[in-house]
């Protein structure tokens, strides 16, 4: 059997076998939904090609193992990490989230490599195929139901745009998901803006900004292109407005780092006025990082400014946070156990402790 990577790979080999249009969506719609393939009144044989019918027991096997549980680690807030094993022994994580959402991955690794995060550490790796991305649907539905599933796991989605975007389509057409419950995360690529609009299915955006000045925001995400904070919420605002549904913003409330008065008044001169909700999530402090979180009465405040000063701001806590905080951190240590690596040496020097990094770009000398 060929690669199952994409969902095409799985249309082409459907097609090949006789199937139509039809008992393709059969078999796609079973899958994303976690049900078996002969689950139905109607007997398979009253309508399914012989050839397809017999080759599904194959099929089912394949797309069950293009997304395999490794590690389930529960957390007090009725979440769950899941490390999640890939056919070629690669490793993602998703997260199952209260209320019946999951945090699903597009990329082994991230190329971003904000400094903030364990995924960005490595690199990337490999793109995580479409079909692997809705097969972490379908392996968390095995788990508990799924209404609502959002790209902030690892790896940045507008890098692998074709795949999320195929899979996007499929979740929110036989996968049941409703559009406004896909939510696509991204540090912002005007690819984003170009290619969203035009989907059949058009997710909520989610835009992660962590800072409103340019220079620390280019610092904290070294390798994000670069679109200056008012752009994105200019562009941010275009696509709510077409969508109907606000934009979602992510901030990383990190101590010393983006929790002063200055961003506080950059995100009122940005979102007040927008159809926007901003969502603060204090740092998750993570034990190779040189960041620290901010007290929780201190990121509170935070958030009840930004509410009376007209922004509807959520304070958060991230999702799992008794579970080796932050994403990136269960692959990190599979990864680590399997090279039987002791350490892993801080890409960052001491140099680039919180306060100094926020110094360092004060005075404009920053790399
Ligand atoms: S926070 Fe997201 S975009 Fe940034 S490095 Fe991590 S996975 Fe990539």
């Amino acid at each position: 059997m060929t690669a199952m990577h994409s969902v095409q790979n799985i249309r082409d080999h459907l097609r090949a076998l006789g199937a139509n249009a039809l008992h393709e969506q059969r078999v796609l719609r079973l899958w994303a939904q976690a049900k078996a393939q002969d689950s139905g009144r109607r007997p398979l044989h009253s309508f399914m090609p012989t050839a397809v019918r017999e080759a599904l027991p194959a099929l089912s096997q394949t797309l069950a193992g293009l997304a395999t549980l490794r590690e389930q680690h529960p957390g007090q807030d009725g979440s769950a990490r899941l490390l999640v094993g890939l056919q070629d022994g690669q490793t993602v994580e998703s997260v199952l989230l209260p209320r019946d959402g999951l945090c699903v991955s597009s990329q082994v690794g991230c190329a971003v490599g904000c400094v903030f995060c364990m995924t960005g550490r490595e690199g990337l790796i490999r793109q995580v195929g479409s079909a692997e991305i809705v097969a972490q649907v379908a392996l968390a539905r095995t788990l508990r139901p799924v209404k609502k599933v959002v790209f902030m796991g690892m790896g940045e989605p507008s890098h692998n745009l074709d795949a999320v975007m195929e899979a996007i389509d499929l979740l929110g057409t036989l996968g049941n998901i409703g559009h406004k419950n896909l939510v696509f995360s991204t540090v912002g690529d005007v690819r984003v803006f170009e290619r969203l609009p035009q989907g059949r299915v058009k997710p909520a955006l989610a835009l992660s900004l962590h800072s409103t000045r340019a220079d620390l925001r280019a610092q904290l995400l070294p390798r994000a292109p670069r679109f200056d904070p008012q752009d994105l919420a200019e562009a941010g605002e275009v696509y709510a407005r077409a969508t109907g549904y606000p934009v979602q913003y992510q901030w990383t409330l990190i101590e010393g780092v983006n929790d002063s008065d200055e961003e506080v008044e950059g995100i009122v001169r940005l979102l007040k006025g927008k159809y926007a909700l901003m969502n603060m999530i204090p740092y998750n402090a993570v034990p190779d990082l040189p960041f620290a979180r901010p007290t929780w009465e201190k990121a509170a405040a935070i958030a009840r400014t930004l509410h009376q000063r007209g922004v509807l701001t959520k304070l958060r806590q991230s999702a799992g946070q008794d579970v080796d905080g932050g994403c990136g951190q269960l692959r990190a240590r599979d990864v680590l156990q399997r090279e039987q690596r002791v350490v892993i040496q801080p890409r960052f020097t001491p140099a680039l402790a919180p306060r100094q990094l926020d110094q360092a770009a004060r005075q404009g000398r920053a790399q």
